[in-house]
């Protein structure tokens, strides 16, 4: 049965909590996989060719805790520029671990891997023909540079989506045929990703690559990220349910939180994820197995109730305890014989940040996976307004009920030529009343179209302080200035009948 083979195999099982064992990665001077840490990670969104700045916001990110700094390098100029930011880090005494972004030119990846210590390459736009891989690798061998095999949803090759589509099992096999290779190459020193906006895609992509992992024998650490997560409340609680998810699963090796904010914000609240995973105490027995799947989104059939209906007993409250919910939940819901629905609650301490992570990471991967029909936060220190706007926040996330305006908003990053924090802010500040709209806010016109996903309208950097405007895919009107390019959405939404004016 595939259910207890993906736990067999991968040294989990659904009863309690195992981290996946992985093999080593050095990353300069941090070393993740194995025994070793969780390590959290950030990415720089000053543009990379400006060493100066570079060099003053990867110390900040250093500062705030993270050890992996993240800079994208599009061009020949910006490959060339990580050897005096390498060299700028060090002298001012940080031993913080460097990693080139390369999306589409494998010469720059080549100039990258004589300075950095971890290059990060897009399966979607490298080719697994022609050697060029195989010349990375050896190029990363000699200087003992890290690779990341690091496959995005949104940018998946064509090959790949011709024969599987854009789905979790294409994304895995775009990372098991870069995989193969550096197995074939004898090369161990990389680690993979899956990444999506949609945390169901996410989550289902990441266990799907741990058991097509594990069929084959190869034991690479885990990058954990969910993309586009956007800002504020909703990026962090967006983030906690994908990430969260996983690490209850025992898989990750590694993490960034991607905020649409300055890349220290994402520090901390990828190491509350990681601190709250540290002990998982407790063993849950399952009778029912057959009844889950870790690949794939199955609701539980349940009986439907009337919203806000007094008759108390036509849904099931179960309460967690023990040191981890997550499994807890689970079980109890497996072992049920009825089709009651169930809404999971659990007592949270703490500040409404720290409840919105905890709550989010604990309970989202029950509703990624279908089992749970509603969450119940019990933080009676917590406004009861605030509180219940983090369990939408937490039900819009993981995907199993709508109630805001949904923002697919990149992170940032040196490929960014506009404002994207205070355009992010504008857009909410207009759009936030359209229920069931998806908007995306993206920094740059190479790689946002692809990545927003499956968004109604995007907003996008075309240039510096110049925006595109998307309607799904299509792009309808191209390089407005920045201060004009909110009324254009505006307009753009109200053409297409999808605005109403705010109550
Ligand atoms: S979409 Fe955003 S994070 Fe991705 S490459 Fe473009 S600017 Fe950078």
């Amino acid at each position: 049965m595939r259910v207890k083979s993906f736990f067999y195999l991968c040294n989990m099982n659904l009863t309690k909590y195992i981290r996946r064992a992985s093999h080593e990665v050095r990353i300069g001077a941090t070393i993740i996989g194995g025994n070793h840490p969780i390590a959290v990670q950030s990415m720089t969104n000053t543009a990379t060719a400006n060493v100066e700045a570079s060099v003053a916001q990867i110390e900040r990110i250093a500062d705030a805790g993270a050890p992996i700094v993240r800079l994208t390098a599009q061009g020949k100029k910006e490959g060339e520029a990580l050897a005096d930011i390498v060299a700028g880090v060090r002298r001012d005494g940080y031993p913080t671990a460097i990693v080139a972004d390369i999306h589409f030119v494998p010469e720059i990846a080549s100039i990258a891997a004589e300075s950095v210590d971890k290059v990060r390459i897009n399966p979607g736009n490298y080719r697994t023909s022609g050697g060029e891989l195989e010349a990375l690798i050896a190029k990363c061998r000699k200087r003992g540079v890290a690779l990341r095999i690091g496959v995005n949803h949104g940018s998946l090759a064509k090959h790949i989506i011709d024969r599987l589509g854009d789905t979790p099992a294409g994304m895995v096999e775009s990372a098991m045929e870069f995989l193969r290779i550096c197995v074939r190459e004898n090369f161990n020193q990389v680690v993979v990703s899956m990444k999506s906006s949609n945390t169901r895609v996410m989550v289902h992509a990441y266990r799907l690559l741990v058991e097509a992992m594990e069929r084959e024998g190869m034991a690479f650490p885990i990058h954990l990220g969910v993309t586009e997560a956007g800002n504020g409340i909703e990026g962090r609680i967006k983030s906690a349910v994908g990430i969260g998810a996983l690490l209850a699963d025992g898989v990750g090796d590694t993490i960034r939180v991607s905020l649409t904010e300055a890349p220290e914000n994402e520090v901390p609240v990828a190491q509350m994820l990681v601190e709250h995973f540290q002990n998982r105490d407790g063993e849950f027995q399952v009778k029912h197995p057959e009844k889950y799947s870790p690949f794939e989104y199955r609701r539980r059939t349940s009986a439907p109730i009337v919203a806000h209906s007094e008759i108390t007993d036509e849904y099931i409250v179960i309460d967690a305890t023990s040191g981890n919910p997550t499994a807890e939940w689970r079980a109890a819901i497996l072992n049920r014989e009825d089709n009651a629905p169930v809404v999971i609650r659990r007592k949270y301490e703490g500040s409404a940040e720290e409840v919105a992570l905890h709550t989010a990471a604990d309970m989202g991967q029950l509703l990624l996976d279908g089992l749970a029909d509603g969450v119940w936060i019990d933080a009676p220190q917590i406004a009861e307004e605030e509180l219940h706007n983090i369990e939408l926040v937490i039900l819009q996330a993981a995907r199993a009920r709508f109630s805001h305006t949904e923002y697919i908003a990149c992170p940032s990053c040196g490929r960014t030529l506009y404002n994207i924090e205070q355009a992010l802010a504008e857009i909410k500040a207009r759009t936030s009343h359209l229920k069931g709209l998806k908007i995306g806010v993206m920094g740059c016109i190479v790689n946002g179209p692809g990545e927003m996903a499956d968004a109604d309208y995007g907003y996008v950097g075309a240039g510096a302080g110049r925006i595109s405007l998307y309607k799904g895919k299509e792009c309808v009107e191209r390089n407005i200035p920045q201060e004009e390019a909110l009324e254009h959405l505006i307009e753009l939404i109200k053409a297409n009948g999808d605005w109403q004016e705010p109550i």
